[in-house]
């Protein structure tokens, strides 16, 4: 089988086996610029052709960014790609020839460390995925959610601060400006802004809050500077307030953190998990759930797509 997972910057397909080893790994930028929705989808299709050509395929999935219909053949909107009421799946059957399935690449991802890695053999989980912003999967009773319109878990857009900043999505206070990459940015920004010279973050940037970046914060953090540490400390704060709330909704026994901020996951676990049990409803009458990071890295997102086109979910 094969699955193919489609970032905003690149598009990583993998062709494996049943239990989930990867036999072949083909890696291209996403198409970008002008780039047209067809440009995506051509871009997509060959990589499926490259993978074909070293293993049989039969079906494909395809995991995206973006809000997917509960039939799991339209891309209705996706934030990073120029997909809007997308008919990606009969777009691409034409292409290839070969059943696909369109999910969500959270789901994806999170289905993947359910089948094969961090929460293999749990039955009821939920799962976050932090980079730029924050994706949501749940798995109840060993099926993935997906809700009436196939929009279940979008975790990064509940309200974790009433009236509080912004979000692209135009309501205010979302989780995912508290809990993902773009959060590390816009607080380094506040911090060399507000605060001033001092500090190492302060001195990387020159002084300027424009030149902050998330990798500047963690490297910042890396090298021991106490406030940078204290932003991925908040950002663990928050998180696990997020996960207090989804757990107090959904009872999971295992909660999984993935996406690409798990590299530094050290930063911020201890924290999120200490702020979870703070916020957890009757903490003392239950079992705490078990709270980790993914094990799957890069590849989760095409894993999970590829079983979820064979198994559903
Ligand atoms: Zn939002």
């Amino acid at each position: 089988m094969a699955g193919v997972d489609v970032g905003g910057t690149k598009i990583l397909g993998g062709a494996v086996d049943e239990a989930g080893v990867v036999l072949r790994r083909v890696r291209v930028d996403t198409p970008a610029g002008e780039a047209t929705a067809e440009d995506v989808r051509e871009a997509i299709a060959a990589v499926v052709r490259d993978l074909a050509a070293g293993h049989p395929i039969e079906r494909v999935g395809v995991g995206t960014a973006g809000f997917v219909n509960a039939a799991r053949s339209m891309v209705m909107f996706a934030p990073h790609l120029p997909w809007r009421r997308e008919p990606l799946k009969d777009e691409l059957e034409k292409l290839l020839d070969l059943p696909v399935v369109i999910e969500n690449d959270a789901n994806a991802a999170i289905w993947a460390e359910a089948r094969f890695g961090a929460a293999k053999g749990a039955a009821d989980i939920i799962g976050v995925t932090l980079g730029t912003g924050l994706g949501g999967a749940v798995i109840l009773g060993g099926h993935l959610v997906r809700g009436a319109n196939g929009m279940a878990a979008e975790f990064g857009h509940v309200c974790a601060v009433p009236n509080g900043d912004l979000c692209h999505c135009g309501l205010r206070g979302c989780l995912e400006l508290y809990t993902s990459g773009s959060a590390l940015t816009r607080w380094g920004r506040q911090l060399v802004d507000k605060e001033g010279g001092g500090g190492l973050l302060h001195e990387m940037a020159e002084g300027d809050p424009v030149r902050v970046t998330g990798p500047m914060v963690t490297k910042a953090a890396r090298a021991g500077d106490d406030r940078a540490r204290g932003l991925f400390r908040d950002l663990g704060g928050w998180l696990g307030l997020g996960l207090a709330n989804l757990a107090a909704s959904l009872d999971p026994d295992f909660v999984v953190v993935g996406g690409g901020l798990v590299e530094v996951a050290d930063l911020f676990m201890d924290r999120a998990r200490e702020s979870f049990e703070e916020n957890l409803t009757a903490g003392d009458y239950r079992e705490m759930p078990t709270i980790c990071p993914a094990a799957l890295g890069q590849d989760a997102g095409f894993l999970g797509a590829a079983d979820l086109a064979v198994s559903g979910g």
